[in-house]
């Protein structure tokens, strides 16, 4: 079973996890992109999923998409 997400426990656990700030103020789902503000003042958009299990919790300009090989 999945873990029931809220907005602020999303917000909890970035503040927690990462320098970046979440702005996003409603919460509709895994998939829904959230808009975070990155430690550089840089906004991205990121799926919560993607932010959490990819560990991508930064912008592209501070964390570059990997390239495929
Ligand atoms: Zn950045």
């Amino acid at each position: 079973m999945n873990k029931r997400w809220t907005i602020d426990k999303i917000r909890e656990f970035v503040e927690k996890n990462s320098e970046s700030k979440l702005l996003t103020t409603e919460y509709h789902g895994f998939s829904q992109k959230l808009l975070f503000k990155c430690a550089c003042g840089n906004n991205f958009e990121k799926p919560f999923k993607k932010f959490k299990d990819n560990h991508q919790r930064k912008c592209e300009v501070c964390q570059p998409p990997k390239q495929s090989r």
